[in-house]
């Protein structure tokens, strides 16, 4: 099986708490940023891209439903096909300015696909099918099935707030297919909300480093081209 660990939203815990743990067990993950939230703590973010971690993107504006109060004035219900083709292309341009590298991989804010709405919903997964290697999604139930996915719309399952004991019986899944779990969370650290825990990524980072498991850990990039690599006809 595969395992990937992504980290969402650019936020500063995932430089400040987070690297330190992933140095100590030379884990390489993703990071999907928004760029203008790594702006305070660039030198953080720097550090991540010479660490090794793979920077995605994870557009410009983070547009969602306008449900959510605060995507209201950029809700997915109001946008399009292009505005959205354009906020991604801007946004791997201004990662490429602030970090010199350019991301392959998108993750989709609040993990929706859609564009406008009833009648005229549009889907903008063929613009990220389009722009990258892979998309993944969010709030997903199952590990991903590299004969079958589609990498634009890669799962990905939330381990925030979870401890080793709920991410367990997700890898155990997985190992028994063969398949590529892709973990997403957000904060970094040991309590509050949206709060990927410390004490479990040690757990878990040590467990999957374990020869014994059969676990490969990589980042989202490096298994989505195992899995392309593999669905070439
Ligand atoms: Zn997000």
């Amino acid at each position: 099986m595969a395992l990937s660990l992504s980290f969402d939203d650019g936020r500063e815990s995932q430089v400040t708490q987070g690297l330190p743990v992933f140095a100590r067990h030379g884990a390489k993950v993703t990071l999907f940023v928004v760029p203008s939230a790594m702006e305070r703590r660039l030198e953080g973010w720097k550090q991540a891209v010479a660490a090794g971690h793979e920077i995605g993107n994870h557009s410009l504006t983070h547009s969602c439903s306008g449900n959510f109060p605060f995507s209201r004035q950029k809700a997915l219900e109001d946008s399009t096909v292009a505005r959205m083709r354009e906020e991604l292309v801007a946004a791997n341009a201004r990662i490429a300015e602030l970090l010199g590298v350019t991301p392959r991989t998108f993750a989709y804010p609040c993990g929706q696909t859609f564009v406008g709405r009833g009648r005229n919903t549009q889907s903008y997964v063929p613009v990220v099918a389009e722009l990258f290697l892979a998309g993944r999604g969010w709030m997903d139930e199952a590990p991903n099935d590299p004969a079958f996915i589609d990498l634009a719309q890669t799962t990905g399952v939330e381990m925030d707030g979870k401890d080793l004991a709920a991410i367990r019986p997700l890898l155990d899944d997985a190992r028994k297919t063969g398949a590529w779990l892709v973990l997403a969370g957000h904060e970094i650290g040991t309590d509050g909300r949206q709060t990927t825990r410390i004490a479990m990524l040690d757990e878990l980072l040590a467990y999957a480093k374990d020869p014994a498991q059969g676990i490969w850990l990589a980042t989202v990039a490096e298994a989505a081209d195992v899995v392309a690599r593999r669905q070439k006809p």
